[in-house]
């Protein structure tokens, strides 16, 4: 047993997510950060407040929104950190990443200390769950990049950028046939 789980105790709530791979690890990498974070496989990947230095509450972030932070652990019900995911892929294709080279989507599980948001949540502890590597075109081999990312242990498999992309307009009715969606009220018309 490795020190990493999933807790099965509780069940975790799912998310969706983008990454980009890190070409040289072969590993997933948050879109966010100036450095980005590798997540690293059979490791749980932890939420770090940016402004909360060893040193103390780094100046540049001092104040968030106009208040004032204090000491705390990511994610903060006052802060902005924590690990982001939207609650399904729907929400998920809504959100505009401009100049972001987005490589792989897929769900994430999400445990520890958990804030909602109208969209997703914020979250002390992730975990990928199941990946789709985003094939951009029919003949685009990705299947390399899939097999690395088997290290998660956990399913990978490709998916064309049509189904999982940047998308305004994405309804549940977009969702892929293999996944339970969630049961959401039609808009009426
Ligand atoms: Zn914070």
């Amino acid at each position: 047993m490795t020190s990493f789980a999933v807790p099965d105790a509780i069940e975790p709530v799912v998310g969706w997510r983008y990454w980009r791979v890190d070409k040289k690890a072969g590993l997933l990498h948050s879109l966010s950060g100036a450095r980005g974070f590798l997540w690293q496989p059979n490791t749980r990947f932890k939420a770090r407040c940016p402004a909360i230095k060893h040193t103390g509450i780094d100046v540049r972030y001092r104040f968030i929104s106009g208040m004032r932070i204090e000491m705390h652990d990511a994610p903060g019900e006052r802060c902005r950190c924590g690990i982001y995911a939207a609650r399904d892929l729907t929400h998920l294709r809504r959100q505009i990443l401009t100049g972001l080279a987005i490589d792989v989507v897929g769900e994430v599980s999400l445990w520890g200390k958990l804030i909602p948001g109208s969209k997703g949540y914020r979250a002390q502890y992730a975990y990928p769950r199941r990946l789709f590597v985003i094939q951009r075109t029919a003949d685009w081999d990705q299947s390399k990049a899939a097999e690395a990312l088997s290290v998660y242990g956990v399913p990978v498999e490709t998916i064309s950028y049509r189904q999982v992309g940047y998308n305004p307009l994405a309804t549940i009715g977009d969702l892929l046939r293999r996944m339970r969606s969630p049961r959401e009220a039609s808009p009426t018309r």
